[in-house]
């Protein structure tokens, strides 16, 4: 666990249509073996929906993610 990668970052609800091809991979923070993948970032979020603790690899603005708890869809805030 690299403990020094993780950030903390707001989230908001997703607005408009979503592209398919931004959909990044997130997994409940309670998973202490959530292998969330990818090359990007790993970001503690909170659910904008359900208010779930989330984490997030976040690779670049504008990726989305659908929380696998609500189903919600949801963006970091820049
Ligand atoms: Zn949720």
């Amino acid at each position: 666990m690299a403990e020094s990668l993780k950030q903390q970052r707001q989230t908001k609800k997703t607005e408009g249509s979503l592209d398919p091809d931004k959909q990044g991979k997130e997994s409940a923070a309670s998973d202490q073996n959530a292998e969330v993948g990818g090359r990007g970032v790993l970001i503690f979020v909170t659910c904008p929906h359900c208010g779930s603790s989330r984490i997030i690899s976040f690779d670049y603005e504008g990726e989305w993610f659908t929380c696998s708890q609500c189903q919600g869809t949801y963006q970091v805030a820049s």
